[in-house]
């Protein structure tokens, strides 16, 4: 329960105010792009562990069902739904449904583009005009023209009166996008036309509303509603899909950036993440460096100060105070779609100011978080990177799942060719070292990069012209390697620097190479608020302790459901320190012969040396990321506090039935939250649900007729008294009193209540309710815990 007692500030809490990004530009045209992606299409991978995700992830996409993805669509137009749903996040029960169609479109777009596979371009087709008839029916029941979803037109009611629902103009952004992909990546004209009537309807909503209350609606997750209404008006040149676009600016967030301001602490890191990159892109349409500004700010806010040594940022979805990173080694780091959209703007910025530094990041995220989400035996891919020491990687299900993090792992890995090279007019920008081959036929050339990097630390770059062409390639010289040596045609070249990119412009042959020596070296990064605490890094591959699968032959590595946390009660094993100084650490770790990016520690671990790997291959097995330094008598004094703690907590995870947090919509609804006048929100720090009079309950899985103790977190600020049921029987009357900690900061308050086995008697779950007394509320609950009762300890 730990993980959650440094809870933070909610977007609640942000007050509106103006921004100075508002210009209303009447053209769709903007600024010259200094370096620019290649199509997908141009670009093939090669052998690598990128091409292998790419396959497994092609796999996982033609064994998906899209009929199944349009049940919930087919049965809101009120058409014949022929074929069963999908679970998890698509159930007909989640608000969220339809989310993973739009996913599902842009991937299968994505991979057609990388791939040509023929089999997706049918999906894609049968996936458009499937949706275009549901589209032409849903007028009939009701719904304004434009609609479609895969859920009634009332859920934006809700977010216009701010009414709880989940986040429609989220999954709004999915479909929208996914369309437009299927009309660029996937050659589907039809899409175009079913994603502009949907453009038009968007602007319909968005017109009929007064401005502050448009606004106010936005404090819902509205993903990159801005991004895809200014892709649409590039795509169409319609300017008032760009105004519209503008309209989706959610100014309580955009105006500090603007001003240069980190308020992020608190808020929902992927709600805020997209409304960037949608600035980034209205810059690049419409010129007001304002948007640039800001996208430019937050980028490196994030990238920079907010991100642990993979790339990923957040903890419980939530960015926490700049320098507390050591407090949030949990199970609920970094999740995945964070990073996906921190790479996705990483390439705005780029495209503006082409640097190493951004590529840098670009690269530490796409190694050592994107590829290490990805299951390389399944395809299934994971929520969070959990830090917590000791803890381990879980995945999605193939079709009872469908997280967020699912629909854009079906992304992240049908796209690994749009970053490797990028060009300007003349010049040719080689970013990554992955490889893989380019069609420019613009240019009349063919660059084949042929590399085993980062297993091994040389690259090869071939040039095929039809006749000799003028042209600046640029290799990106990463911060991780002092040195690179370069050889045109076998000879030793220099190149000019710029912005950290070696350049050698000069007239190529036909048949000319460039090879490529990137020397990786062993290197430590410390915690940036505790130094105690270090990673390591072989070159730009983050290295993970490989901690082995102790006790895990039995327990699910896949989740099924709406949690992407176990719900499995699990002890985590005593995980090893190092005996070592920062200085001396590193002459303490060597390679192992014949196994390429693969380390072990020499007389430094306690109680035993381990394994590193990279973080990548990290699969199934326990693994820690960063590691505490001690000196022997720390070392001691940790193990002999550990060894009984260790104890007591493996004792009482063995003995955990379900758990259940406040806040987190996926946990709330696999509850089945009932709500009657209660909240959830984050405040002082804390994400809770309280109810101001009325009551909110949940159902937790229970051990049928035994004794069981309710375990629950409280924000320690004074309440009324307030009644605990469970099952309808008043097992507590409780009151909280305002509690202070260090520097005079609110704490979480930890109560336990027994629950009589009467109360379970024939049930597997148990409804836990708080209810005000009269009119009167409860206390801010933070989290359940239902546990079988300890044995009592004799005498
Ligand atoms: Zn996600």
């Amino acid at each position: 329960m730990n993980q959650h007692k440094n809870q933070l500030l909610s977007a609640a809490v942000l007050l509106m105010s103006s921004c100075a990004a508002s210009a209303q530009p009447s053209t769709v045209s903007g600024p010259h792009l200094q370096a620019e992606p290649f199509p997908l299409s141009q670009v093939r991978l090669l052998d690598g562990p990128f091409k292998h995700a790419q396959e497994m992830d092609l796999r996982y996409l033609l064994a998906l069902d899209p009929d199944r993805f349009l049940y919930n669509f087919r049965v809101n137009a009120g058409l014949p739904a022929g074929t069963e749903f999908y679970g998890g996040w698509e159930a007909p029960t989640s608000e969220l449904r339809g989310h993973a169609n739009g996913h599902y479109l842009s991937a299968s777009s994505l991979m057609y583009a990388s791939t040509g596979n023929p089999e997706l371009k049918r999906r894609i087709d049968h996936l458009v005009a499937e949706l275009a008839k549901c589209q032409a029916a849903l007028p009939a029941r009701g719904s304004h023209p434009g609609y479609l979803a895969a859920f009634p037109e009332s859920f934006y009611d809700r977010v216009d009166q701010r009414q709880s629902v989940w986040a429609p103009w989220y999954t709004m952004h999915k479909l929208m996008a996914g369309l437009l992909d299927a009309y660029e990546n996937g050659r589907n004209a039809q899409a175009l036309a079913v994603v502009t009537a949907l453009g038009n309807w968007v602007k319909f909503r968005v017109d009929r509303l007064p401005v502050d209350q448009f606004q106010a609606s936005l404090n819902n997750e509205h993903g990159g509603m801005n991004e895809v209404m200014a892709n649409l008006a590039a795509v169409t040149g319609n300017p008032e899909f760009l105004r519209i676009a503008q309209a989706f600016n959610h100014q309580a967030v955009f105006a500090p950036l603007a001003r240069g301001e980190d308020q992020l602490d608190g808020l929902h890191a992927n709600t805020q993440i997209p409304k960037i990159i949608g600035a980034a892109r209205e810059y690049e349409l419409a010129g007001n460096p304002t948007y640039r500004s800001i996208a430019e700010f937050f980028w490196q806010r994030v990238a920079l100060d907010r991100s642990f040594v993979f790339g990923g940022n957040s903890d419980a979805e939530h960015f926490f105070p700049v320098h507390e990173e050591a407090r949030h080694l949990t199970q609920t780091t970094a999740e995945t779609c964070n990073t996906y959209n921190m790479l996705k703007l990483t390439r705005h910025i780029f495209a503006w100011n082409p640097s190493a530094g951004s590529m840098d990041f670009y690269e530490r995220g796409l190694y050592n978080d994107i590829l290490a989400s990805q299951d390389p035996a399944t395809g299934m891919m994971i929520y969070f990177l959990a830090l917590e020491p000791g803890w381990r990687k879980l995945y999605n299900t193939p079709d009872q799942t469908f997280w967020c993090c699912t629909g854009t792992g079906m992304e992240n890995h049908a796209k690994y060719g749009d970053t490797i090279f990028f060009h300007g007019d003349r010049s040719l920008y080689v970013n990554l070292f992955i490889p893989a081959e380019l069609q420019w036929p613009e240019k009349g050339v063919t660059i084949r990069q042929d590399t085993r990097f980062p297993e091994d630390d040389r690259s090869r770059l071939t040039i095929r012209a039809a006749k000799p062409v003028e042209l600046a390639i640029k290799i990106r010289h990463p911060y991780w390697c002092a040195q690179p040596e370069v050889k045109i045609n076998g000879a030793a070249a220099a190149g000019t620097s710029e912005e950290s990119y070696l350049v050698f412009d000069r007239t190529w042959q036909s048949g000319d190479t460039l090879e490529l020596r990137l020397p990786m070296e062993l290197h430590a990064e410390p915690m940036p608020d505790d130094p105690s605490l270090v990673a390591l890094m072989y070159g730009p591959i983050v290295l993970a302790g490989d901690l082995g699968g102790e006790g895990l032959t039995d327990k699910p590595t896949e989740i099924a459901g709406a949690f992407p946390v176990a719900r499995i009660p699990e002890a985590i094993p005593l995980v090893p320190g190092l005996v070592a100084t920062a200085a001396d650490l590193l002459a303490h770790v060597r390679p192992v012969p014949g196994n390429p990016l693969t380390f072990v520690t020499e007389g430094i671990g306690r109680p035993h040396d381990v394994i590193l790997m990279p973080l990548y291959r990290m699969v199934h097995d326990r693994y820690t990321v960063y590691w505490r330094l001690y000196d022997d008598s720390g070392w001691q004094r940790h193990f002999a506090a550990a060894g009984p703690e260790e104890a007591r907590r493996q004792a009482a995870q063995a003995r955990l039935l379900d758990e259940v947090w406040a806040c987190w919509a996926g946990s709330e609804t696999a509850h089945h939250l009932q709500a009657e006048q209660s909240r959830a929100v984050g405040l002082d720090n804390f994400l809770f649900r309280e109810a101001a009079h009325g009551a909110f309950s949940w159902t937790l899985k229970a051990a049928a007729g035994q004794p069981m103790t309710l375990c629950v977190g409280y924000v320690g600020v004074d309440s009324p008294a307030f009644d605990i049921f469970v099952e309808g029987r008043k097992i507590a009357e409780e009151r909280i009193t305002r509690t202070r900690g260090e520097k005079g900061r609110t704490t979480t308050v930890v109560k336990t209540y027994e629950v009589p086995a009467a109360l379970s008697a024939g049930k597997n779950t148990v409804e836990i309710r708080f209810a005000g007394q009269g009119d009167t509320g409860t206390a801010r609950v933070i989290f359940c815990e239902l546990s079988r009762t300890a044995p009592q300890t004799p005498g």
